[in-house]
């Protein structure tokens, strides 16, 4: 219930400031104890799920190369098989029989699509005796000095690397040994397409980046790499260097990604390598999929934590004001009640002396009475009644005080309120009129009926209305209002007059506080209004209006049945 605790007695805590400081202080805690450990779990799930990705990669890329490897030794594999059946098969005077070595040529090659630029019969001493190919030129050429043709007498067969030969043009040949019934040797030789054997191992090149090609012992290319450098160049490779499954090398100023596997029975490697940047890209995707979880994790972190502390440092801060409402409510009940006390007593002294004064007074006016009339007699009765008026005077004080001092006894009753404003109303219009004033009177209908004493009401209305006359020297308009409001009656005065200066509207209800000249104001009319309005479980309540004036507003409750709040010290 608003009492004058709300707006004018008490000061309500600076707002801002320390809510403020709390609610910084709470969010810090809160923000703190929750993002770090998620900061850390975060680092932590970055740097393993990082780490497992790219070794997943790494590994990727081993078993691609690796499979590449198994390739590539399959089709050299099944082309030297072939040759080597087609020697076993034949007899040498069967192939070297005209149009029988171009028929075998074109047969090899429909069964291993263009994998044969040529095919040759090749007598012990290395004078061709059936060519079969674009370079009839070689059908006069000897291969006894030829180091792949020693090679192939003694092993039986072989592939070759990459030579220039008798062409000038780099290329690589495989050749069977074949030894016929008769004792005679001869071999069958046939050249690799090197644009099908390239294509098959650049195949191997893995996204935009790649490269795949093969190099020997020498380091040399053996199929030309993505940059096209040609065949027989030196690579810079150095096969017989251990090195790591997939090591990261630099190349060009761009980090590359890089691993190896022997083939040919480890007379050429396999060399696949992919920009880094490239390859682990899969990985850099998945970790900025982990950060967006991550960042949307903080910021529903700190949005809870937000409205958390925001909500927990309202209510801190409701029970905060609340404590010292109470507290100052308190103090100023007590130092009223003090203040009552100390009113009672002093009332009480000083009206001893005023009955005897009173009485002398009276006894001297009898007195004066008796004698005859003369200037003296007359100055003398004038005197004694000015006096008397000064009595009475410091007998209304007295009165007030007492009423202050909760010397009046209560009188319960039921009242009708709009009755009661209305007979108030009209008994101070007269005095209302003399001073220009309109006094109004604003009810609401069926204003539920009250349980208190009526002349307490009248008296907390007329104070009311007093001081708004006394606020409007030059006239204008007072409205009394009454309205019931929820459980509550409310009965507003609201004036035309100067208002009250906003570094009074904390005073104004203390006793003895007055603005007033000494003879018209005692200090004691709004006291003893709250007073009564708080003794009946209301409160009191004064603002000034937009407009201009100010306006005093009094709720009571409707359903007060047990009557006065005993022990409320304020109560005069
Ligand atoms: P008093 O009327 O004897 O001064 P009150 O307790 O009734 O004592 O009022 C205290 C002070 O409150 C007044 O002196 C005046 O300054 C201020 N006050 C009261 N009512 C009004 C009003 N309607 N308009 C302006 N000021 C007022």
């Amino acid at each position: 219930m608003a009492g004058p605790a709300d707006t004018t007695l008490l000061r309500t805590p600076e707002p801002g400031l320390r809510p403020f400081a709390l609610y910084r202080n709470v969010l810090s805690v809160l923000l703190l104890g929750s993002l770090i450990p998620l900061a850390f779990l975060g680092a932590g799930a970055f740097i393993v799920f990082g780490n497992v990705i790219a070794d997943r990669t790494r590994e990727h890329l081993e078993t691609l190369v690796s499979d590449h490897a198994k390739t590539v030794d399959l089709f050299l594999g099944e082309r030297l098989a072939a040759i080597r059946l087609v020697a076993h098969a034949h007899r040498r005077d069967t192939l070297t029989a005209p149009g029988r070595l171009a028929l075998t040529a074109d047969r090899l090659n429909e069964t291993y699509p263009g994998s044969f630029i040529d095919v040759g019969i090749i007598g012990a001493d290395g004078s061709h005796l059936a060519y079969e190919g674009p370079y009839p030129e070689l059908r006069a050429r000897n291969y006894r000095d030829a180091e792949w043709f020693r090679i192939v007498l003694k092993d039986g067969q072989f592939i070759s690397d990459v030579f220039l030969g008798f062409r000038q043009d780099p290329h690589f040949i495989m050749a069977v040994r074949q030894d016929d019934p008769d004792g005679t040797s001869w071999i069958l030789r046939a050249t690799v397409n090197p644009e099908v054997f390239g294509g098959l191992v650049t195949s191997g090149r893995l996204g935009e980046t790649g490269d795949c090609f093969l190099v020997d012992r020498q380091g040399r290319y053996q199929t030309r790499p993505a940059d096209g450098t040609p065949l027989l160049s030196p690579s810079g490779l150095d096969p017989a260097i251990p090195r790591a499954r997939v090591e990261t090398v630099t190349s060009g100023g761009k980090e590359y990604l890089r691993t190896t596997r022997p083939v040919l029975s480890g007379r050429w490697l396999l060399v696949a390598q992919q920009e880094e940047r490239e390859a682990l890209a899969p990985v850099r995707r998945e970790l900025m999929k982990g950060l967006l979880v991550f960042a949307a994790a903080a910021l529903v972190i700190v949005l809870t934590a937000h409205f958390a502390t925001r909500f927990l440092v309202g209510r801190i801060e409701k029970g905060a004001r609340r404590a010292e409402e109470l507290s100052a409510s308190f103090l100023h009940a007590s130092k009223l009640a003090s203040i009552g006390e100390m009113a009672t007593g002093l009332a009480h002294e000083i009206n001893n002396p005023l009955a005897i004064i009173s009485s002398e007074q009276t006894n001297i006016a009898d007195l004066l009475g008796e004698l005859p009339v003369d200037d003296r007699t007359t100055e003398m009765k004038d005197s004694v009644a000015r006096s008397k008026r000064q009595v009475e005077r410091c007998k209304t004080i007295t009165g007030k005080m007492l009423q202050f001092g909760r010397q009046g006894i209560a009188v319960v009753e039921r009242i009708d309120p709009a009755a009661q404003l209305a007979e108030i109303v009209r008994l101070m219009r007269p005095q209302a009129v003399v001073s220009n004033i309109e006094l109004v009177l604003d009810l609401a209908p069926d204003l539920p009926s009250l349980r208190m004493d009526s002349g307490e009401l009248q008296q907390v209305v007329t104070n009311l209305v007093n001081n708004a006359m006394q606020a409007m020297p030059e006239g204008g308009a007072i409205r009394v209002i009454g309205r019931c409001e929820g459980p509550e009656l409310t009965i507003a005065v609201e004036d035309e007059g100067t208002g009250i200066p906003e570094e009074l509207r904390q005073k104004i209800f203390e006793p003895f506080f007055t603005t007033k000249p000494v003879h018209k104001g005692t200090g004691l009319g709004l006291s003893v209004c709250f007073g009564i309005v708080t003794k009946w479980g209301g409160s009191i309540r004064a603002e000034n209006r937009p407009q201009g004036g100010a306006r005093f507003v009094v709720r009571l409750p409707v359903n007060q049945s047990e009557g006065p709040r005993e022990g409320r010290e304020p109560t005069p």
